[in-house]
């Protein structure tokens, strides 16, 4: 498969399509996934053509992981957390749904079910109070 210059997050990174931003480099783009399997799920792309880990440019990777670890951080601090989950899928078989790679940071709670993967929408309202939180620790760092 080759990669798709038109994907959501192809268009997002070309501010062609909305998102609630909470972190942004050079290298990559953090912000809110709209159908949180958890509150606060947020996620972290390149700024790459590439459409998963295999593909990605390594140095690019690199200062993506850097973000992940900076947005990981604030996201613990601002759901006070006692666990943060990175995922990260490659390929339809291993159940990715779009086609530009990314981190997937998912505060995790004791008993906290995860609800099912890229399946409902979160209000609009709550998706901007939880980025809101995570700039608010990004800031604060
Ligand atoms: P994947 O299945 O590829 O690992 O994850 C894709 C993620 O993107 C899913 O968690 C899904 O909820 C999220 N997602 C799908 N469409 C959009 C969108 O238009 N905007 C945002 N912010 N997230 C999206």
């Amino acid at each position: 498969m080759s990669y798709d210059s038109n994907n959501i997050f192809a268009k997002i990174l070309r501010d062609e399509a909305p998102a609630f931003k909470v972190y942004e480099t050079d290298q990559a783009l953090a912000f809110m996934d709209v159908m949180p399997q958890v509150p606060g799920h947020t996620l972290v792309i390149p700024k790459d053509s590439a459409e998963g880990l295999l593909d990605v440019d390594p140095i690019i990777l690199g200062g993506t992981i850097c973000a992940v670890q900076t947005v990981a951080e604030a996201v613990k601090q601002a759901f006070e957390a006692p666990g943060i989950m990175i995922a990260q899928l490659n390929g339809p078989a291993a159940g990715q749904t779009v086609f530009h790679m990314h981190f997937h940071i998912m505060p995790r709670f004791e008993g906290l079910e995860f609800k099912l993967h890229a399946r409902d929408m979160e209000d609009f309202a709550v998706l901007e109070a939880h980025a809101g939180r995570i700039r608010a620790c990004l800031t604060h760092a």
